[in-house]
């Protein structure tokens, strides 16, 4: 056969093979979005655990009118521009592959207006080419993203979808997730027209165990430790549960590297070994725990869904995280030194 360039939307749902598995992954991506453009509330509708219906509404910086089409282009990034800001990433996105590769796989809408425009505009791609057309909306300032249909045109991802309520479960899990990265984000969850989670911005003094209380629950606040350690450029915050908070499960370990959720096997491995004889071998520790480093100490560019790293310092990562956790933990379970000031 002859070599032939891909149709856009073919190249586009080759993509999305990799970063749009089911609909938790296209609220990931929108949400991400959202927090990108620096919103503080942010509203997600789902309908039939996403398969009918993904909204996700946001009072960011939204998108001008200008920008639209160039939003739902492969490789259209407004986060980073050269290799350098790449190495210095802080935005959660930057493979400005998202919206393509969804919209390639659904009908997706954007509705937007920026600040400094009069009117919003919503854009929608068709066809093969995945021409973009423009149209006057109604919008207050920010964004909406809708998400309809997911999968129509790719039975093959279509049938492995599973159940309204196992699709939702994700969702949930994933928007608990986020609401630990962000505690100024007011993030509100809705199925099926349903208010299911109302997640309220911690204000900067306002009480952080607030949020964590309605997202880890109340024995793991009861047995929270609060962790708070610096190493030259690297900071490690949070909170861990001492032994009688464990659980049967790993379903309350929640990591995050310069607000980024991460499931990292050496950040995993060093919480275990602070831990040491601690946990019986069929525990889990809890903890909610945030390591901020200097982002060219750090490569996010190693899988597509961005949820691992690769640490330049891994040891210096791996043995500070163990250091800070064991000694969290041995001080908590040795008795509190009399005539030692708190
Ligand atoms: P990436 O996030 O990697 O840049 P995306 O495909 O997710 O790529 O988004 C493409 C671009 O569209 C972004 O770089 C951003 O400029 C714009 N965009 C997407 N969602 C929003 C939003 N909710 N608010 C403002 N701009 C957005
Ligand atoms: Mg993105």
């Amino acid at each position: 056969m002859a070599i032939q360039i891909l149709p856009a939307r073919l190249a586009n749902q080759i993509a999305a093979g990799e970063v749009v598995e089911r609909p938790a992954s296209v609220v990931k991506e929108l949400v991400e979005n959202s927090i990108d453009a620096g919103a503080t509330r942010i509203d997600i509708d789902i309908e039939k655990g996403g398969s009918k219906l993904i909204r996700v509404r946001d009072n960011g910086s939204g998108i001008s009118k200008a920008d639209l089409q160039l939003a739902l282009s492969r490789h259209a990034t407004s986060k980073i521009h050269t290799l350098d800001d790449l190495e210095a990433i802080m935005s959660l996105g930057f493979r400005g592959e998202a919206l393509a590769s969804i919209s390639s796989v659904s009908r997706l809408t954007i509705t937007s207006r920026p600040a400094e425009q009069q009117e919003a505009w919503s854009a929608y791609a068709e066809g093969r080419d995945m021409a973009v057309s423009v149209k006057p909306a109604a919008h207050p300032v920010g964004c909406t993203v809708e998400v309809v249909d997911l999968f129509f045109n790719t039975p093959a991802r279509r049938k492995f979808l599973r159940t309204e309520k196992t699709e939702f479960g994700h969702i949930d899990e994933l928007l608990r997730r986020i609401a630990l990265s962000r505690f100024d984000i007011t993030i509100n969850l809705r199925h099926n027209g349903t208010p299911v989670r109302q997640y309220r911005r911690v204000p900067e003094q306002g009480d952080p165990v607030r949020r964590l209380k309605a997202v880890c629950g109340q024995k793991f606040v009861d047995h929270a430790l609060r962790v708070e350690l610096t190493h030259h450029d690297m900071t490690l915050r949070g909170w861990i549960c001492t032994p009688e908070g464990a659980r049967q499960q790993n379903d309350m370990q929640h990591c995050f590297v310069n607000q980024r959720m991460m499931k990292d096997k050496l950040i995993n491995h060093a919480i275990r070994q602070g831990y040491e004889q601690s946990l019986a071998p069929d525990q889990y520790a809890a903890f909610v725990l945030y390591i901020d480093v200097d982002p060219h100490q750090v490569d996010v560019n190693v899988h597509p869904a961005k949820h691992e790293v690769r640490f330049h310092q891994a040891r210096l990562v791996h043995d500070f995280i163990f250091q800070a956790i064991f000694d969290a933990l041995q001080q908590a379970s040795s008795p509190v030194l009399e005539g030692v000031d708190n």
